[in-house]
């Protein structure tokens, strides 16, 4: 299976200084990841591509991932793509439809510290370079925990929003905080995206598609394995089978690392 590896920010931020820890990848560790997978031959994917693989439209490569952003911070424009572009390497961003050009305004950061977004202009020079967008809702809403109508306004104007502006088709959507339910899902399918990315503890589909997110302590170690497609078979142990879910219980209780 060909994995989908999952990153938010990729900047120098002083470990501790993000809200969620680990969200942001230094360039170095990012650019020692993507040397990687240049060297080992691996071939990175956009979500469409990865669909057009699966639907037997396109030939399969020997070793591939697909890489994805959520949120569409600045730092994917200013450090990730010129990393991206030196090895060869395409990803799909989502986007928060209604805070492109402004901050990361949904977490809790103090004043003034809150992570800056992408500009338009930002994002079509990604574009120009062969980065393919998504949509990450219009402001980053937990759609299980709003009505089904705000739900469905979150998930098909973001969609609409983003073709407008940026004059490509937007075939796929992330689910912000992994928030995902068979209301929320069926809503996405039927609101014309191709797929979606979601949450492991659901079973997998094309409109949940699981990822494998690549946290800015990884070891190479770790991120060759995650890059490997083995971490999949880990994730369904740990989050499908029933010794799996008690582990997982037990490492919450023992902060423990599985
Ligand atoms: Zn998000």
């Amino acid at each position: 299976m060909i994995p989908i590896l999952m990153y938010h920010r990729v900047n120098d931020t002083a470990p501790g200084q993000d809200l969620y820890p680990g969200m942001s990848l230094s360039p170095v560790r990012f650019e020692a990841q993507m040397r990687y997978l240049a060297e080992g031959g691996y071939r990175s994917l956009t979500l469409s591509q990865l669909a057009q693989i699966q639907n037997g439209l396109m030939e399969k490569p020997r070793c591939a991932v697909a890489l994805t952003f959520d949120d569409g911070y600045r730092d994917n424009h200013a450090a990730a793509l010129p990393i991206m572009r030196k090895y060869g390497m395409t990803a799909t961003i989502f986007l928060v439809a209604e805070r492109i050009g402004g901050t990361n305004d949904w977490d809790l950061y103090e004043d003034g510290l809150a992570p800056r977004l992408m500009s338009l202009n930002e994002i079509h020079e990604m574009k120009m370079a062969g980065i393919e967008f998504g949509s990450h809702t219009l402001t980053h809403a937990a759609l299980t925990r709003v009505s089904p109508e705000e739900a469905r306004r979150q998930i098909h104007d973001s969609r609409q929003l983003l073709v407008n502006a940026l004059d490509v088709p937007i075939g796929f959507f992330s689910y912000p905080y992994d928030l995902v339910n068979d209301a929320v899902l069926e809503m996405v399918a039927q609101s014309g995206y191709e797929g979606a990315c979601g949450a492991s503890s659901l079973p997998q589909g094309p409109f949940n598609r699981w990822r494998i997110e690549c946290l800015g302590c990884d070891s190479m170690r770790l991120f060759r394995l995650k890059a490997s497609g083995l971490y999949y078979h880990l994730m369904w142990l740990r989050d499908r089978t029933v010794l799996g879910k008690a582990l997982l219980r037990a490492k919450k209780r023992m902060r423990l690392w599985m």
